[in-house]
């Protein structure tokens, strides 16, 4: 329960990164990427006007409205703010809590240029529903929240905070009751039976409301014949190929990755089961972030990231990281290596690829700066930079049935902007470079927003 004074001190923080209040900003000599993956534009001028994107074309051709607030950014690019679909308000770092992040996430994601973002499962309980009503209402700053349920899954999960699905019936009813408290997404996870999650689905699409999964007893294949909306970690979490796979068991995570590692991408299992969910309509959420902590060779997290960890938390995860780097625990490159393969196959057969970052892990993966970090390896991973950015903003947006209002900029969308320094589309690590990020239309300061919340990650 948040006292008031916290509420108060929380409401006189918002305003404190507010640095572009106005209701009508020009923004001149910037070049924009726009999230539709069309090549950047030089030397343009946006529009915002009372929250939405009002006019944008080459300087000049664009009047300046009265009274305008003029920023000239001149060497900066703007982008869509990102819609990022695998997000959690709480922290895991690898000693088997889950604390709710209440202060410092909100803040993260939206200094790291987050607008708009789906919770991938929830540990909180009403805690996230209320924290989206806060910043909802402008009492804490933070992105548009898509609030998933908590999970749906059945026994067998070592998470005290997990219910355990009883049968069919208590999955409808679990469905039904976090609808009608505002739960706008659902996530089946790794001990669910294929009856259950038909039963959800079937209750959740009734509402309109889509679910999502982090699977395991349950196949790809079989999920997306239930009808499923979406499949989270790429394919890490298949385990459509493991030889004796009995139904409704989870047979290991791992054991799912090394058949499918096992398999050539062009193999004709592989393509049939890729071109079945696109046929489906199944999108897929990356999560290399999260990927990359069990990775040897992979960087350690940022430095603001680790900057951002309490003091303990840091150790321990630096501690983690270095046994991972030596190859005394995690997976191997191949491996890793292999289901980037997949993602990229599956967009090139039709499929819509979302990401998110999911910060779980050992507790590498701190929201804001992942958020930039996730856009840098799907570039990594071989899209390039105009396409990553696309993942991040208009397939988030269009996978939740927003693209009419968010995910690109364009006239009468959101005025839900990222001004970087540099440009994107040739030096990918450019997305680092944030100055200001607009949420409908007021500017926030994003080096402000992180300062504020450094080394509280692991805490609050
Ligand atoms: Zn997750």
């Amino acid at each position: 329960m948040l006292s008031i004074a916290l509420l108060l001190a929380v409401a006189q923080g918002t305003q404190s990164f507010v640095v572009v209040p106005d209701s009508v900003v020009a923004l001149t000599h910037v070049r924009v990427i726009d999230g539709t993956g069309a090549k950047e534009r030089e030397g343009q001028t946006v529009v915002l006007r009372n929250g939405t994107i009002a006019a944008i074309g080459p300087d000049g051709t664009i009047p300046i409205p009265d009274g305008a607030a003029v920023h000239d950014l001149a060497g900066r690019t703007v982008l869509p703010g990102y819609v990022m679909l695998h997000e959690h308000l709480f922290y895991v770092a690898g000693n088997g809590a889950y604390p709710t992040h209440s202060v410092s996430f909100p803040m993260l994601y939206l200094a790291g240029g987050v607008t708009t973002m789906r919770t991938g499962g929830n540990m909180g309980g009403y805690t996230d529903f209320n924290i989206k009503t806060m910043i909802d209402a402008g009492r804490m700053p933070g992105p548009d929240i898509d609030v998933t349920a908590p999970y749906l899954n059945g026994p067998g999960l070592p998470i005290p905070g997990v219910k355990a699905l009883r049968d069919v019936a208590d999955a409808t009813k679990m469905v039904e009751y976090w609808a009608s408290e505002g739960a706008t997404s659902f996530k089946a996870y790794m001990q669910i039976t294929r009856a259950e999650l038909a039963a959800a689905i079937k209750a959740a699409h009734a509402r309109g409301l889509k679910v999502t999964g982090h699977l395991c007893s349950v196949t790809y294949r079989e999920a997306a014949d239930l009808g499923i909306d979406n499949l989270e970690h790429g394919f890490f979490a298949s385990t459509d190929f493991v030889v004796d796979k009995q139904p409704d068991r989870c047979p290991g995570a791992q054991a799912g990755r090394s058949a499918l590692t096992a398999l050539d991408p062009k193999s004709q299992p592989i393509q049939e089961l890729l071109q079945h969910l696109v046929q489906r309509g199944v999108a897929i959420t990356s999560t290399l972030t999260v990927m990359e902590t069990r990775v040897p060779g992979q960087p350690k997290a940022p430095a603001g990231a680790l900057a951002a960890m309490l003091p303990e938390v840091r150790a321990q995860y630096e501690r983690t990281w270095e046994r991972v780097a030596r190859g005394a625990v995690g997976r191997t490159r191949e491996e890793y290596d292999r289901m980037t393969a997949l993602e990229r196959e599956f967009v090139r057969l039709g499929g819509l690829l979302v990401v998110g970052t999911d910060p779980t892990g050992y507790g590498g993966v701190v929201p804001g700066y992942a958020n930039q970090r996730a856009i840098e390896l799907l570039v990594d991973a071989g899209f390039s930079p105009l396409a990553a950015i696309q993942i991040a903003t208009l397939n988030g947006a269009t996978y939740l049935g927003r693209q009419g209002t968010i995910g690109s900029i364009a006239v009468g969308k959101d005025a839900d902007l990222v001004v970087v320094e540099g440009n994107p589309a040739e030096q990918i690590h450019d997305i680092e470079r944030v100055e200001l990020v607009f949420k409908k239309g007021i500017g926030y300061d994003s080096s402000a927003m992180f300062r504020s919340v450094r080394g509280v990650v692991g805490w609050k």
